[in-house]
């Protein structure tokens, strides 16, 4: 049986920077609750001095166990990866940029002894981001609540508290495009808000430009909504029902009136209009057939580089 109680996961991509910073504001939070503590620390193919750093912390601190990725596989990987190691009764999910306070730990783990299996943080305000990118989170979460069965609630952040039954359904999880904010809400369980001001980013900027946040949101969107594919059903019922009725139009004035001169203008938007519409329904098509690619691959999520500070035996087992 395992002693730990309290599990940190943390994923960290190039932040040598915060390092020491994080570990001296998140080890005594921890050690004031328990000595039975342990933090995953995830390298996930950091080219800065981050692997160096987390190894000095290690040997302070041999309950500070690490993950090396063998390159960049992201951050939801890196989740993915530390929480299919964690033993603890609580595992707690935070970034290594100090952007999450720590101290919430407390409020945190309070809602979890008053019975809520996962508590999650939502920021309070969003001073650290601009107008347009709020605007465009908002508009997210609205289409995303409307078109899938699951509810995200808007600005959940991944700074959350988990318990271990959370955690194994997660695990159970086998999908390889791992939209975490989709599949929290997606395993249910009862769950909670925690409110937190976000931090200014301690050092280093943001990794998630507005592209890669817009191409997060698709992605996010597809693997959880099957609306974009059935929309061009109804589409398609909706035109062809308004050619129907157009042909007939056109049958009877033909008997009626004789024949018009040909309508070269109708005839070119139509095909414009219908040109368009079958690419885009094509393209959403494909989409969701690079997705069925992806997971059919059945890659694993990330490749190992090195692990340190986990039972010798259970890491054999798990290297590839
Ligand atoms: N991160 C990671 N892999 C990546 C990008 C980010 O492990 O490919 C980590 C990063 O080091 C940080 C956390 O994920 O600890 C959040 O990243 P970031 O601060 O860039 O995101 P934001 O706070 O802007 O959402
Ligand atoms: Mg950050």
């Amino acid at each position: 049986m395992s002693q730990v109680v309290i599990s940190v996961v943390v994923p960290f991509y190039n932040e040598a920077d915060n390092i020491s910073a994080f570990f001296e504001r998140v080890i005594p939070v921890l050690t004031s609750l328990t000595h039975h503590w342990e933090i995953i620390a995830i390298d996930d193919g950091s080219r800065d001095g981050t692997g160096d750093a987390l190894q000095a912390v290690h040997r302070y601190y041999q309950n500070v166990r690490i993950i090396r990725f063998s390159r960049n596989f992201g951050k939801e990987a890196a989740l993915s990866a530390g929480l299919a190691r964690v033993q603890g009764k609580h595992v707690l999910l935070i970034d290594g940029d100090l952007q999450h306070p720590p101290e919430m730990l407390y409020e945190m783990l309070r809602l979890q002894d008053r019975g809520a299996d996962m508590v999650y943080g939502v920021r309070e305000s969003r001073r650290t981001e601009g107008p347009i990118r709020s605007r465009c989170s908002d508009m997210f979460y609205r289409i995303f609540s409307r078109t899938s069965d699951v509810a995200i609630p808007p600005n959940a952040s991944d700074f959350r508290l988990l318990n271990d039954r959370v955690v194994r359904a997660l695990n159970a999880l086998p999908e390889q495009t791992r939209f975490m904010k989709g599949l929290y809400a997606w395993v249910g369980f009862s769950q909670q808000p925690v409110f937190y001001e976000v931090e200014a980013r301690r050092n280093g900027k943001s990794k998630w430009s507005f592209l890669t946040l817009l191409g997060y949101a698709w992605n996010g969107l597809v693997s959880f909504s099957v609306v974009p594919l059935r929309v061009w059903s109804v589409v398609g019922m909706c035109i062809a029902t308004l050619a129907l009725l157009y042909a007939i139009w056109i049958g009877v004035t033909t008997i009626a009136f004789g024949r018009d001169v040909p309508g070269y203008a109708t005839l070119a938007v139509a095909i414009f209009f219908l040109g368009g519409l079958q690419l885009l329904s094509i393209g959403i098509l494909g989409e969701y057939i690079a997705r069925i690619f992806t997971e059919t691959k059945r890659r694993p999520l990330f490749v190992i580089e090195e692990t340190t500070g986990f039972d010798p035996v259970r890491a054999t087992l798990e290297q590839v």
